[in-house]
């Protein structure tokens, strides 16, 4: 799926490099033109990236199940600097090109397609502000600046289809139409989501704490909401302007009455939640994510560090509700004991099926079944009994989880039976 979509960029962008720059192969250019030239490539490129961003982001909700909605929305992060970069380019070659300014800067309707042109290029501008401010930016507005994102993709279709003299070409018109294609099918598509999602409502049941820094929120839901274990539900709460949506995976199992996430206090977000009152609304979006049970053959792996215990737990839970017999081993480190979240709910399950460890880096007393220290080779080697016909499952902190992985790789444990879920966000 990836790959169809870097395939799709890379052939339209050599396609519109091969218009523009093919007519000057045989012969020379002056460094105006090639300056005009290099604004239009730019222009191109950048309608192309800004309507990918806009259709990746509509149609994000649908791609979860393939590729993980996380993932995407870390994508178009970096991707929206790219598009920004071309975006900016298109105008500021014309004007190095020209050595007139104003024209580019200034909108005269009386050119209405420049005149567009130029008011894309500040909505563009807009948007970008607004999401780099988008944790002080209230839900509802963020709401109403998407709709700019349509108004910004026809003002520029419209900007291209009459300015630009490449897009009588053949090629160009059917990438146009495609891009087309994409942005009504993803404004539908995330109508449709939102219409559907509308009904679901969650309040506040209870708030445990599970260690010092660590709670676990109990939602009542007004319906119950469907979920594979290890997927996540981006959160929000309407009060003390806490406007963004934050992703937690769900640590209760599909089964339970109440769906669960487990938190750590990192920031302004999760301390609040730590305060919310039985009944208080939490606005849920989801569920989503790919971190998942696929394989009901294999043996699994599950390795975890601190709150990267909740995917797991939520997994454990469901094969017990199940009575499946899908082999675990769960390695689970954290600092001290106190640390451990889960601890007296893992003991409590004695089923053959499930091998356990605790490995602990700051602990100095340790029971018989416990490992000091970290997550190593051995560690692994010595708890995994078919290394050869399992799946690894890994969730933690950034440094454990690349050291875990780099590990495997180490181990000779091959890619795809590496499964990986990144908390950071
Ligand atoms: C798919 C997914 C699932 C997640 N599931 C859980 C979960 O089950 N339980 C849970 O507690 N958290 C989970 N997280 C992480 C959680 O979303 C963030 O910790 C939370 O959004 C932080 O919000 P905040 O406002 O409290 O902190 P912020 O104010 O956003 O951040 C506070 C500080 O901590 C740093 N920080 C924030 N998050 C992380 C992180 N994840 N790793 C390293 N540094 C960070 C920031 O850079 C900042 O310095 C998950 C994240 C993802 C992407």
């Amino acid at each position: 799926m990836q790959y169809l979509f870097f395939i799709f960029l890379g052939i339209s962008s050599i396609i519109f490099a091969n218009i523009i720059f093919n007519p000057f192969v045989s012969q020379s250019i002056s460094t105006n033109l090639l300056l005009y030239s290099v604004g239009k490539l730019a222009g191109l490129i950048g309608f192309l990236f800004l309507s990918v961003l806009i259709i990746s982001g509509d149609t994000a909700r649908f791609f979860d199940k393939f590729i993980g909605i996380d993932k995407i929305i870390k994508f178009q992060r970096k991707f929206a600097l790219i598009t920004a970069i071309f975006v900016i380019a298109h105008p500021l070659f014309f004007m190095l090109s020209s050595g007139n300014y104003l024209n580019y800067l200034i909108p005269n309707f009386i050119v209405l397609p420049l005149a567009l042109g130029i008011i894309s290029l500040y909505v563009f501008i807009i948007i970008m502000i607004c999401s780099v401010l988008y944790k002080k930016i209230s839900y509802q507005i963020w709401q109403y600046i998407h709709i700019l994102t349509y108004i910004l993709f026809f003002f520029s279709l419209y900007h291209a289809l009459n300015v630009g003299s490449d897009t009588e070409n053949i090629f160009v018109k059917r990438i146009f139409d495609i891009l087309l294609i994409g942005i009504i099918t993803g404004g539908i598509y995330r109508a449709y989501y939102k219409i559907k999602h509308k009904k679901f409502k969650y309040f506040v049941k209870e708030i445990k704490w599970e260690t010092s820094d660590v709670f676990t929120l109990k939602l009542k839901p007004s319906s119950k909401l469907h979920f594979k274990p290890g997927q996540f539900c981006f959160l929000r709460i309407n009060k003390n302007k806490l406007y963004a949506r934050h992703p937690f995976t769900i640590s209760s199992s599909p089964n339970e009455d109440t769906l669960d996430f487990t938190i750590k206090i990192t920031g302004k977000f999760t301390k609040i939640a730590s305060q919310l009152k039985e009944g208080e609304e939490v606005i849920i979006d989801g569920p989503f994510g790919i971190f998942t049970i696929k394989d009901g053959k294999k043996d699994l792996v599950f390795i975890a560090g601190g709150v990267g215990i909740t995917p797991f737990i939520s997994m454990i839970k469901n094969q017990l509700h199940f009575k499946k017999q899908q082999k675990i081993t769960l390695l689970y480190g954290a600092k001290t004991e106190k640390d451990l979240i889960f601890k007296k709910e893992l003991d409590k399950i004695k089923e053959n099926w499930l091998k356990k460890k605790f490995i602990l880096s700051k602990e100095e007393k340790h029971p018989e079944d416990w490992e000091k220290g970290y997550i190593t080779r051995e560690l692994i080697e010595k708890n995994a009994d078919n290394l050869k016909n399992s799946i690894f499952y890994i969730c933690g902190p950034e440094l454990m989880k690349n050291g875990v992985v780099k590990t495997l790789k180490d181990m000779g444990i091959k890619e795809h039976n590496i499964i990986i879920e990144s908390f950071f966000w």
